[in-house]
């Protein structure tokens, strides 16, 4: 593996491991017209992201801002729905993270004890991750489609551009399991803040075209023409000037930091990690299930 192999994502070890254990490509890689198209590829488990995705997700990423035929990226979701958040299910089958070569100089979580293991893997997998892929100096539109729960949200809030079909929504419903809100914490910065505190006490979903209303999506088109909608956004930037692009969205960034947007996130990132704490000592868990709460109050 050469150095930038290396640099570009997991270790040899752990893509070995997955290709020995059968597993498909969890994201798709194709250039076109000056468009990178990044496609979740999960949809059996409707995008659910595992440690095995998000790096790949990551590799992806990486080829694209390194290469100078892609000027605009696409991200879009295979199947029916975009993402239906962190995979809860089967992510301890793929917890290669001991193995992988992180993105962040955050420590290896995996042998660390009582809050600090969960602490430090969040950091780099989520928080670091989501932060790195919004300073990625080239556009990303992102399409959605069906389901995009809380992790799901993550996704797309990092992309600059999000088209919705008419039958998409939107889903933070992490505070029935006891978590005030994902682990990026940009949801008073997606919408407006009325609205977020609706969104996030209520956990209910939020249809494509409240999200439109709110200003949190720019387009909605019919299911049929998503994929050609977003990518026809995408094929448009990719005409315009790769460096005056670059510089617009990091100044868009750096407005949204002014808007204390950063300061949010670490702080909100800290009570995420007192809940999953308290949700451990309390419940024996990191996170309680709905049902469980109800029972336990
Ligand atoms: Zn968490």
């Amino acid at each position: 593996m050469t150095r930038v192999e290396k640099e570009q994502g997991m270790s040899e070890t752990s893509q070995t491991a997955q290709q020995e254990a059968g597993v498909e490509a969890p994201v798709l890689y194709e250039v076109r017209d000056g468009v990178a198209v990044v496609t979740l590829n999960r949809p059996a488990v409707s995008n659910a992201q595992n440690d095995y995705l998000v790096y790949e997700l990551d590799r992806a990423f990486h080829r694209a801002a390194n290469d100078d035929a892609v000027v605009s990226i696409l991200l879009c979701g295979a199947g029916k729905h975009f993402s239906a958040g962190h995979d809860l299910g089967t992510a301890g089958k793929f917890d290669g993270l001991d193995t992988i070569e992180r993105k962040t100089l955050w420590y290896d979580s995996t042998d660390k004890p009582g809050a600090e293991r969960l602490y430090a893997r969040e950091q780099e997998i989520y928080l670091g991750l989501c932060r790195r892929w919004q300073e990625m100096p080239k556009p990303v539109v992102c399409a959605v489609q069906g389901a995009c729960i809380a992790g799901g949200l993550m996704l797309a809030w990092v992309c600059d551009i999000i088209v919705a079909s008419d039958d998409a929504f939107f889903q933070d419903n992490v505070v029935g399991f006891g978590i005030p809100g994902v682990e990026y914490f940009a949801h008073p910065y997606e919408m407006p803040t009325r609205i977020a505190r609706e969104f996030l006490m209520l956990g209910d979903r939020m249809p494509a075209q409240r999200a439109y209303e709110v200003g949190m999506v720019n387009r909605v088109v019919p299911r049929e023409q998503l994929f050609d909608a977003a990518f026809e956004i995408a094929r448009k930037l990719a005409t315009k000037p790769r460096f005056a692009l670059a510089l617009t969205k990091q100044a868009l960034n750096i407005v949204e930091d002014l808007r204390g947007k950063r300061t949010a996130n670490d702080t909100v990132y800290a009570m995420h990690h007192l809940t999953h704490a308290h949700n451990f000592a309390v419940h024996g868990t990191s996170i309680i299930r709905p049902d469980f709460l109800d029972k336990k109050k």
